[in-house]
């Protein structure tokens, strides 16, 4: 219980930085323990970035069955994090939200979801629950600075005042999309506080590509295409899956994973890309498909035929991209080598890839504080014994699919349970 060391400074048992996901999470966890809790937040709401996940959907978590294969996504992590999933893993996310009343999904690639698909339904939950034990919330409340007397910390000088308390949980979360409120100050207030932070890098990311035609696809989203990259014109990796063109690039899941490996390849040299849009279809196959459609359209102009011959979507853009032929070409007279080129273009479209795009469009920024500097059973820093860090602000590697939010109802749960 809180007390008192004068009549203005209350002690509050617990003060959470940040109210995201995961100080959302710790918050609502340590109120239940009946400790007094302040939640933080300099939005003038809280969990911003909880409501655009997963496309306003929220994928809160991944149902993988196999736990090694699960915590093999965390890569360098996972060692460190057996023990947190031990006392919350994906069962306990499944069971905090259900028994509050939002059932879950299991969808395609065992992403889960809340039922009613609504990031907001999440978000009411965990408030329901700060309400509930009687967390005090202040938002439009930013924290400035850290003050650490004796190895520990004492207070949090924020715009509206000092506030003092026993422990502090830090939750401002990384740098990727900083409309949303995380501006990544954890990482510059955890530096000051000792800790060894792994510079913040865009990490699930869309990338940007060179050719015009792709603006014109902005929105347009294609399943099961094919991937391949390059390096200096030689293949290295292929990925197929869904691709979702931007106005800048290239996006969706199958991009965002493989954003890492692409970042390394930009490292080292030019990387070009060619999709197959018909992967499950050889180069014959394609061609004897397209001589059909032409058959059947003898008298037709080319460009009145295209979307005949090319996934849904993608037909106003492939006319841009065929410019060795005249659009207004009969059909008919299209000579072999021509038809050849368009079938050779369906089945590899070439794109330049300029750069990973940046925080402000990134899913997961890479970088953070090492495990190895916190006692990954409670969250507690090694270095103050009265630190708690959770989530974004924890460097582990992940890819998209529930994986990072599930950290955050891991590590907020374990710190709030913890103090
Ligand atoms: C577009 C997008 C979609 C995503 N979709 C998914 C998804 O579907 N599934 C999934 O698993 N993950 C998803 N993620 C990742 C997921 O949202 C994050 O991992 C998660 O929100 C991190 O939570 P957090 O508690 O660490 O920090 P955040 O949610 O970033 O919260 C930190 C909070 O701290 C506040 N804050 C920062 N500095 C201060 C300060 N100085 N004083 C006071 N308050 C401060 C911020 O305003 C913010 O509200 C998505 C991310 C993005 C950007």
């Amino acid at each position: 219980m809180h007390n008192n060391n004068n009549k203005q400074n209350k002690i509050w048992d617990v003060i959470i930085i940040g109210g995201g996901a995961s100080g959302m999470m710790a918050a609502a966890v340590a109120g239940a323990r009946s400790k007094s809790v302040l939640i933080l937040e300099k939005n003038k709401f809280l969990g911003e970035k909880l409501k655009i996940t997963g496309g306003g959907r929220c994928n809160i978590t991944n149902n993988e069955p196999d736990i090694h294969k699960f915590m093999k996504i965390y890569g360098e992590g996972a060692p460190y994090l057996y023990s947190t999933f031990s006392i919350f893993g994906v069962k306990n996310t499944f069971e905090y939200f259900e028994s509050r009343g939002l059932p879950l999904v299991v969808q395609a690639r065992n992403r889960v979801f809340p039922v009613t698909e609504r990031a907001i339904d999440v978000y009411n939950v965990l408030h329901k629950e700060l309400v509930k034990n009687k967390v005090e919330i202040k938002t439009n409340c930013i924290v400035k600075k850290i003050n650490k007397k004796s190895g520990k910390i004492i207070s949090i000088t924020t715009n509206a005042g000092e506030l003092f308390g026993k422990s502090f949980v830090l939750a401002t979360g990384g740098m990727s999309h900083p409309e949303t409120g995380s501006t990544g100050d954890g990482f510059k207030f955890l530096e000051d506080l000792g800790h060894s932070v792994v510079g913040p890098t865009p990490d699930v990311v869309p990338i940007a590509v060179r050719e015009d035609w792709v603006k014109d696809l902005a929105g347009v989203s294609l399943s099961f295409m094919k991937i391949t990259f390059f390096l200096n014109g030689k293949k290295q990796f292929s990925k197929t899956g869904k691709i979702l063109f931007t106005h800048f690039g290239l996006s969706g899941p199958l991009i965002l994973n493989s954003s890492k490996n692409i970042k390394a390849l930009l490292d080292n040299g030019e990387v070009t890309a060619s999709i197959d849009m018909y992967p499950d279809t050889t180069i014959g196959d394609l061609e004897n498909r397209v001589i059909k459609v032409f058959d059947l359209n003898k008298n037709k102009m080319l460009k009145t035929i295209i979307k005949e011959i090319t996934p849904e979507g993608m037909a106003l853009s492939f006319v841009k991209i065929i410019d060795f032929i005249d659009l207004d070409t009969k059909v008919h007279s299209i000579k072999r080598e021509d038809r050849r080129k368009i079938v050779d273009l369906l089945k590899s479209l070439p794109l330049s890839i300029e750069s990973l795009m940046g925080y402000e469009r990134s899913v997961v920024v890479d970088g953070g504080v090492s495990l190895k500097e916190i006692n990954t059973k409670t969250m507690q820093s090694k270095l103050i014994d009265n630190l708690y860090v959770t989530g974004d602000l924890l460097h582990i590697n992940r890819n998209s699919g529930g994986y990072s939010l599930q950290i955050c109802w891991t590590t907020g749960y374990v710190a709030g349970i913890s103090i």
